[in-house]
């Protein structure tokens, strides 16, 4: 692998002593009862190699980085219909913000920024027969994680705080841009978001977008490689709510964030590489996340510029 290793442990004791300026999410009552402490990184190449330090085993909310997962089957299910429900343009608005969405008549301005997933997510709920346990399933089967779970707990934490979501879903649905019922669609939007896994678990799920050859264990593709090129386009656009251009700015790579503190990143045939440090920017970026890719493209020199 490399030198990554050796380069990774260096950053890692570097990040580690920086005195961290962010704040653990606390709008999701739940998501405050992590220890803030936590940082870990998980990188795992094309060719199966992996590198783990810190707390890259430990379960986390991943929240939005969710919503990668529901576009990749939505995408698979529908294909090219989905970008008549959502664009694939950068908002250079917050993750939640309902301001575009009157201008836009309804259509979200991509797929990751909530009002985006939401979408995303009502497209899965008129395609799957039980979406719950559809979704979870293909998630699992991505890598043969048969661990892999929501978090009850987190979901509806978020149930009972979500007002800005609730509020987006039924503006949506007023442009009639939301087929199903609202509080179905919220429901599963809820529980997508609640998915937990570590940082290996999301460097190995992630690897079908830097690896154009990428099968499960069953022979099955996840995506084509046009497909994989688009999503990664989008995550170099629009991965990181208002702060996407800063990141392909600092780190040059594909990526996407969750509040929970998790980012992942992909560099094209190469590999896939997580961090998880809960204290976020205020723009809801983890800080030391962003701080410690930045340093890793840069003393690898290798982003994809
Ligand atoms: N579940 C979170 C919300 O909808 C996801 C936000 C995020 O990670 O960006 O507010």
């Amino acid at each position: 692998m490399k030198n990554y290793k050796k380069i990774i442990e260096d950053i890692y004791n570097d990040v580690k002593q920086v005195d961290d300026i962010g704040k653990v999410a606390n709008y999701i009552p739940e998501l405050a009862n992590v220890n803030e402490n936590n940082f870990g990184v998980h990188i795992t190449t094309i060719n199966g190699e992996e590198f783990s330090i810190g707390d890259a085993d430990k379960k986390f909310s991943i929240q939005s980085v969710s919503k990668i997962l529901t576009l990749t089957l939505a995408y698979k299910l529908i294909g090219e219909k989905i970008w008549n429900r959502v664009d694939v343009e950068p908002s250079g608005n917050p993750f939640n913000s309902l301001l575009q969405l009157e201008a836009d008549l309804g259509k979200p301005r991509n797929p990751f920024i909530n009002a985006g997933a939401i979408v995303v997510c009502d497209v899965l709920i008129s395609e799957l027969k039980n979406p719950k346990e559809d979704f979870l399933s293909f998630c699992r089967n991505i890598t043969n994680n048969q661990s892999l779970n929501y978090s009850d707990k987190v979901a509806q934490s978020e149930k009972n705080t979500g007002f800005r979501n609730i509020a987006l879903c039924n503006f949506i649905k007023s442009f009639g841009n939301i087929k199903n019922d609202v509080n179905r669609v919220l429901d599963f939007y809820f529980y997508t978001c609640s998915l937990e896994m570590s940082c290996k678990e999301l460097s190995e799920i992630f690897l079908y977008l830097a690896d154009d050859n990428y099968k499960n264990d069953k022979e099955e593709t996840i995506l084509s490689t046009s497909e994989a090129k688009r999503i990664n386009a989008i995550m170099l656009t629009c991965g990181f709510y208002d702060e996407s251009g800063e990141f392909a700015f600092r780190v040059g790579l594909p990526g996407k964030s969750g509040v929970g503190g998790g980012i992942i990143a992909i560099h094209p045939d190469e590999f896939c590489i997580t961090v998880w440090s809960p204290k976020l920017n205020p723009k809801g970026n983890s800080y030391k996340g962003m701080l410690f890719l930045e340093k890793f493209t840069s003393n690898t020199e290798n982003s994809i510029f």
